[in-house]
């Protein structure tokens, strides 16, 4: 049996009990659903080799609005968006977007996006489609939000965690606010919510810190705790705080460790995990997660827009594409976030319908995961 940390006794006595229980008395904990797997390999299966696309969307991020409840020192997106921050989409713009892309996996972020008024009915709308949700928050404002959209299979809430309550706290700029969030992720744990983590690595990121979280999130039925590293945004306050590709990769070999891979239920896929460490080589295929914004798609990628286009197909040419990727240009020189690689662990390994089948096997076996940024 492990031993839990004070930090983490001291969590679990005093969250309370859900408010909104969804979830039968003795019901089991929701699980990722195996219809994610089958409906991603059938998915990729048709894009690629019955429609033959070279570039295609997997994932639709879509970002209903740019302003937020914090301000986080590394995030880019409330300063870069300032002076449309007031900005949000419509309901039916965002629905435009998704049917757009055409991706069978949507993850919504932002700024916050439970500040979004039309948050319950997009997700309503999306669920009833069957396509999977990941929408990514803060926490803040869950507890709210949960009494408006009910748990489903299609859905899974995901909590931006950057460490302990000391650590995410100074990271968010903002007391109380990792505590607000875990008692939120409990209570949608017990209510019957899929529920992951995400987190993102920078300069002076505490490992074993890290590790403790990780193990709390694990231990209480998170589905898995995602992690990638920061994008050094041109708009960040700070270009100290943002780790280079050879700080990165020695970090998340600390982080990433044998023993830590046993014990944690990682979400990113095992290939993406060892390209984090180094191991592994990939260009990025950052437009596998197209990015709908309230000024349009974001060319290229998800970190970085050089412009706003309004048309998604613009996002898969081979022009565009001659201009961006690590070794092309130096916005990229330092970039390893997910939307880039884990994608590209995942185009590579089905370039053919035998590779196809084995990353069915992997997903249904648990062992790995496509979601948030
Ligand atoms: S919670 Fe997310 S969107 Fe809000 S300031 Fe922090 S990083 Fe930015
Ligand atoms: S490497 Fe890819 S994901 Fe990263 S900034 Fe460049 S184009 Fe975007």
């Amino acid at each position: 049996m492990t031993t839990k940390s004070p930090a983490e006794q001291e969590f679990m006595a005093t969250a309370e009990q859900a408010l909104p229980t969804y979830r039968p008395e003795g019901a089991p904990r929701p699980k990722r659903p195996t219809e994610l797997a089958w409906k991603t390999a059938s998915y990729l299966f048709k894009q690629k080799f019955i429609h033959r696309r070279k570039r295609f969307p997997l994932v639709t991020m879509l970002e209903p609005l740019e302003a937020c409840n914090l301000a986080c020192e590394g995030c880019g997106r409330i300063r870069e968006y300032a002076p449309v921050i007031t900005k949000t989409l419509t309901l039916e713009e965002c629905l435009n977007a998704v049917e757009e892309s055409g991706a069978p996996i949507v993850s919504i972020a932002g700024g916050e996006p439970t500040m979004y008024k039309e948050l319950p009915a997009l997700i309503e709308e999306l669920v009833s489609r069957k396509i999977f949700v990941y929408c990514c928050t803060n926490g803040i404002l869950l507890e709210r939000v949960m009494k408006q959209i009910p748990p489903s299979k299609y859905l899974s809430w995901v909590i931006h965690l950057d460490g302990m309550e000391e650590q995410h706290d100074i990271a968010v700029v903002r007391t109380g606010v990792w505590k607000t969030a875990m008692t939120a992720a409990k209570k949608a744990l017990e209510a019957g919510y899929r529920v992951c983590s995400n987190t993102t690595l920078f300069q002076g990121s505490n490992v074993e810190d890290l590790h403790e979280l990780f193990t709390l999130v694990t231990g209480m039925g998170f589905e898995g705790v995602m992690v990638s590293s920061g994008y050094d945004f041109v708009d960040g306050p700070t270009q100290d705080m943002f780790l280079s590709r050879e700080e990165s990769i020695r970090v998340f070999n600390r982080v990433l460790n044998d023993a830590a891979i046993k014990r944690i239920r990682f979400y990113n896929n095992p290939l993406y995990l060892s390209f984090l460490r180094g191991e592994r080589d990939y260009q990025c295929t950052a437009w596998s997660n197209p990015t709908y914004t309230v000024q349009g798609w974001r060319e290229p990628c998800y970190p970085l827009a050089d412009r706003h286009t309004d048309n998604v197909n613009g996002l898969f040419t081979d022009e565009l594409w001659t201009h961006y990727g690590v070794g092309v240009n130096d916005k990229c020189a330092n970039c390893m976030m997910h939307c880039g690689f884990e994608s590209a662990t995942i185009y590579n390994a089905i370039s053919s319908p035998v590779g196809v089948a084995s990353l069915v096997k992997s997903l249904v076996t648990k062992r790995s995961g496509v979601g948030a940024p």
